[in-house]
């Protein structure tokens, strides 16, 4: 099931060792997890196009191949089959340029040699009450950054001198050497990709650009917003260098418990105690709701554990559309003490019932002589 190693690399059997580097530098390139990111089949096709290489560039393993095909490549000749990218780079890395990884070489992934570096995104948890969540809520936050120097708004250089051109690079942040076949460039080993260097740092960020700083950042928090949620303020992360632009501020939202109340999506729960009177009656009555009271209906003959519905009452969206229904289970309370007037009646809806109730406490021992006096 194995491919062929020359139709991998799209290279003819008969192709130079600098034919094959070159395939295989374009195959990696292509397939490179840098710019395929997350794509499972790129990342088989990146190890695939290394194994490949490891053979073909060895002459002694391509002669093997070649006579044997993949069935010659066991024991001691069999590739290595590179389980991660790093490995892959590290052992090939000088086809992309002095050991150096591909982003740097290329610039695609914002390494050294690619100008100031973006800042840092940062995180951090916001805690919520059940009622702010449900109302949406503005906080407070605390938090240290670095942030842009005032003093030198940034560019590391004392105010009235200025960074001056890199001379080593010319300004380029990079380097080029041949090496053989290839052209290479790397970060210049001066200005460490910078393209400008700091004869006079300033003095207040020692040439960094950035200073720390305790800032309060308010943060808006939608109603209906779920526990563990996050928030992500733009540019509110860590100041980028040299006027870079800044990371992002990832809030993690954590919303405590309402004594009363769960959620369900945007449907709030919660369980109302009613009396076997008003459950088979029916009534009106007055249950908690996020806006303070809501009237509830119990329909006639309504059982215990029933759920009802109020429409509307319950969560916003957090994406602002729709919002939840009130849930309200109904728990049918038996009375633990009854006065005279109303056991009485009970006693007498029961015999209207024809139901086996026990005796009442007074007169029980002579309801007792009753049921078992004729056995005396
Ligand atoms: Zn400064
Ligand atoms: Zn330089």
């Amino acid at each position: 099931m194995k491919r062929d190693y020359y139709e991998i690399l799209s290279v003819a059997r008969d192709a130079s060792i600098p034919d094959i580097k070159s395939a295989y530098r374009r195959e990696a390139l292509k397939h490179h997890p840098d710019r395929n990111p997350g794509d499972k089949d790129s990342e088989k096709r990146f190890k695939e196009a290394a194994e490949a290489y490891e053979v073909l560039s060895d002459p002694e393993k391509r002669k093997i191949y070649d006579r044997y095909g993949h069935q010659g490549l066991t024991g001691a000749r069999a590739p290595q089959g590179y389980s991660s990218v790093e490995d892959i780079l590290s052992a090939f890395g000088d086809v992309f340029g002095g050991g150096s990884l591909f982003g740097e070489f290329f610039g695609f992934s914002g390494g050294s040699g690619g100008g100031p570096r973006r800042g840092s995104s940062l995180r951090c948890e916001v805690r919520l009450s059940f009622a702010e969540m449900a109302k949406g809520a503005t906080k407070t936050l605390s938090l240290r950054r670095p942030e842009t120097c005032e003093t030198c708004h940034g560019t590391g250089a004392r105010p009235g001198t200025s960074s001056r051109t890199c001379s080593y690079c010319h300004g380029r942040g990079v380097i080029q050497q041949r090496q053989g076949f290839f052209a290479l460039q790397t970060a210049c080993p001066r200005c460490e990709g910078e393209g400008t260097v700091l004869d006079t740092p300033c003095a207040d960020c020692g040439g960094a650009g950035r200073v720390p700083r305790s800032r309060d950042i308010e943060v808006k928090i939608p109603a209906g917003i779920e526990d563990g949620m996050q928030i992500r303020l733009s540019g509110e992360g860590e100041a980028g260098e040299r006027g870079a632009t800044p990371g992002d501020l990832y809030c993690e939202v954590r919303v405590g418990r309402h004594p009363l109340f769960s959620r369900d999506g945007n449907d709030l729960l919660c369980e109302v105690p009613i009396t076997f009177a008003q459950a088979s009656l029916g009534a009106e009555i007055d249950i908690p709701g996020i806006d303070g009271r809501e009237r509830l209906s119990v329909p006639r003959g309504t059982q215990s554990g029933s759920v009802l519905r109020l429409l509307g009452k319950g969560l916003p969206d957090v994406r602002g559309r729709t919002t939840g229904d009130l849930l309200a289970r109904v728990v049918v309370e038996t009375p633990k003490r009854l006065s005279k007037r109303q056991e009485e009646l009970l006693r007498e809806f029961a015999e209207t019932e024809e139901s086996s109730v026990s005796p009442g406490r007074k007169g029980f021992f002579e309801k007792l002589k009753e049921l078992f006096g004729t056995n005396d």
